[in-house]
């Protein structure tokens, strides 16, 4: 069995206005462990009331200073010591992500890095932030202001949770909103550690407040309240849909960060080693509960046989472990609700393609939550496995002829997230990713990001765009100001009917 994390807290509460809280009604959910699926402890589940108070406290810490006010560089002294605590506390925070996730401790300990390098990336930032002005000589000067918004709504999913929240949390306290953050009811026990690590780093109380609780109560009180004018998403398309239809009669500013079915593309030209490491790295790791996943394995037929035999080798070599052992490379799913939807679609799959590794649960491991890395070969394009997110370790593999053939094969779904190109043809790999319809390519590459460029995705994968500068307006607004320099000549309306 998984140990259980020391000093552990008896319970999570919110996090309004620099104190730790109770629901106003008292109410709780319960929150289990996903190695033994047993209810570990026990959540404060926030109501309308709840949300009220944090967003009124965020408000009141937006007007009356000293975050929004701050200069760049005391924001970013403080943001910078969020990233050292962050840092040097890494392995208690994988330890902490990890128990409550699922996630291999080896894979949580990296996103802990992440998390950090998200405040670090965004305390830079800020200080070497500049704004356009532009002269028309002589007569008028023009220059932006950049301002930050005020309350910002943050709403986040259960993998890998903590990370995910820094990639919010930092742009949008960087930039001197205020925030109230909602983490999944899966996954609140490393959001409950952000408190601390705030006050301890010198976030003055109000901006940053935590509600824990369900998307459907807690998050929703949070877009429709009317002095929350953003909210960043990251979850679920159809979540995502319904929340810009709860937000649209108020017109705030959204990011939908939504699901994926992102496509690996293996041309038989390509360096076939490097390929076959980053493609089932790319759909297994982080137990496949990754947005970017490539779960569609496109293999020129040229070289199919032999990479599918290579690929279905390596997925029944990889090693489903507990959380806790640093040798697991696949763990435990989240949640046994999860697990089902995972169970039911290799179900499915094994009626649309050619079972070669997996195909349930693995075996020998405790509560149920263990799936043997799955693959199907043979897919074709009208399968479900082919066109609908599982969010587990599943993998679609297809063949294909032509150019012409992978491109329309990639884009044959309703999302449009990250594609993955794998050839050593320079004109080809170019080609083919500006004919992708995706927010995000990596050409012979697994998915490694750089901070500053832009993420988010297409088709239902996403609306707008965060990374880097994108994020910078995404929680900002860009107030033009314009200045007269000679004596201001209007048209006289007004003089001639006298
Ligand atoms: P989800 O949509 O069920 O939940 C996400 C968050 O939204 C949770 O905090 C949830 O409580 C909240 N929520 C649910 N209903 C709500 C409502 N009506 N109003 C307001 N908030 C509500 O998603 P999930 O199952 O937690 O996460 C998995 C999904 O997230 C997958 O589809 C995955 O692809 C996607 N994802 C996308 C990215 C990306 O950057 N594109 C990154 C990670 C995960």
């Amino acid at each position: 069995m998984s140990t259980r994390p020391a000093n552990l807290p008896d319970k999570i509460q919110h996090f309004i206005d620099g104190k730790f809280v109770d629901s106003i009604d008292g109410d709780t959910f319960d929150v289990i462990e996903p190695v033994s699926n047993e209810v570990y402890i026990t959540s404060a589940s926030a109501k309308i009331e709840d949300v009220n108070l944090a967003v009124a406290a965020a408000k009141r810490a937006f007007e009356e200073g000293p975050w929004s006010r701050m200069l760049p560089r005391e924001r970013s002294r403080i943001l910078h010591k969020i990233a050292d605590i962050v840092e040097s506390r890494d392995e208690q925070l994988a330890e902490i992500e990890s128990w409550d996730s699922g996630l291999p401790i080896t894979q949580a300990l990296g996103q802990a890095r992440r998390s950090a390098e998200n405040f670090r990336f965004f305390a830079d930032l800020i200080v070497a932030q500049h704004d356009n002005a532009f002269k028309v000589p002589g007569r008028q000067m023009n220059y932006v202001n950049r301002k930050p918004i005020g309350v910002a709504g943050l709403i986040t999913p259960w993998n890998v949770p903590f990370m995910q929240e820094s990639w919010k949390l930092a742009p949008a306290m960087a930039t001197g909103n205020s925030v109230v953050l909602k983490p999944a009811s899966y996954t609140p026990l490393s959001a409950a550690l952000w408190p601390d690590i705030f006050r301890e780093a010198g976030v003055p109380d109000g901006v940053f407040n935590l509600i824990l609780g369900s998307g459907g109560v807690a998050g929703d009180a949070l877009v429709k309240h009317p002095d929350v004018p953003l909210i960043s998403f990251t979850g679920d398309s159809s979540t995502g849909a319904m929340l810009s239809t709860n937000a649209a009669p108020l017109l705030k500013s959204l990011s939908l960060e939504l699901g994926g079915k992102s496509p690996a593309i293996v041309f038989a030209d390509a360096d076939l080693e490097a390929a076959l490491d980053a493609t089932v790295f790319g759909v297994f790791s982080l137990n496949g509960e990754r947005c970017t996943a490539g779960s569609r394995v496109l293999v020129q037929r040229d070289i199919y046989d032999d990479f599918v035999e290579r690929f279905a080798e390596r997925a029944r070599n990889i090693v489903v472990g507990l959380p806790t052992d640093p040798t697991s490379e696949v763990s435990a799913l989240v949640h046994p609700n999860h697990t089902e939807k995972v169970l039911s679609y290799i179900e499915i799959g094994k009626g649309e393609g050619r079972l070669l590794a997996g195909g349930g649960r693995a075996e020998g491991l405790p509560g149920g939550n263990f799936i043997s890395p799955t693959v199907f070969a043979d897919v074709k394009s009208d399968a479900r496995i082919f066109q609908e997110e599982i969010f587990g370790p599943v993998v679609a593999i297809t063949p294909f002829d032509t150019d012409e053939e992978a491109l329309k094969l990639a884009n044959d779904t309703r999302y449009g997230l990250a594609a993955y190109v794998w050839t050593s043809n320079l004109k080809r790999a170019h080609n083919f990713a500006h004919g992708i319809e995706s927010g995000m390519v990596w050409l012979n590459s697994n998915n490694v990001r750089d901070l500053r460029t832009p993420f988010g995705g297409v088709k239902a994968s996403g609306l707008g765009r965060e990374g880097g500068y994108r994020s910078i307006d995404f929680y900002t607004i860009q107030q033009s100001v314009q200045i007269s320099l000679e004596v201001s000549h209007s048209p006289r309306f007004g003089v001639s009917g006298k």
